[in-house]
Order: C-alpha cells, then structure tokens, then sequence
C-alpha cells in the first residue's frame, strides 16, 4: 500500500471537499425517516474542487 496522494484537481479550501453536507431538521417525517436538507459548499457549489479564479463567490454578503 503506498501513501496517498492528493488528486491533481484543486480542492476546495473551503470545504476540503466535503462540499455538501446533510443536515438534520430535528424530527423525522410521517415515514419515520430523518429530516435532513442538503448543504452545499457556496464557495464551490457541491463540486468540492477550487476554481482557477480567485474570485469566491459567497464572499460578498
Ligand atoms: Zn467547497
């Protein structure tokens, strides 16, 4: 087994390419299930790669 490398795309320093998250409602539905929405990364849009542009969108509030 050799060491991992990082993939050659760019990730997102934001996330650190966990770029969606579920996150829990608290509660469940009629089915018994978890309420969750998922989150995406505003910085990369759920890609979890960086842009090349250094523009960040998502910085501007
Ligand atoms: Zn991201």
């Amino acid at each position: 087994m050799t060491h991992r490398t990082r993939p050659p795309s760019r990730i997102c320093p934001n996330c650190d390419g966990f770029a969606s998250a579920a996150i829990t409602l608290g509660g469940r539905d009629h089915r018994g299930h978890l309420r969750t929405i998922t989150a995406h990364c505003p910085a990369c849009h759920g890609t979890g790669t960086a842009r090349r542009s250094p523009v960040q969108e998502g910085a501007r509030v």
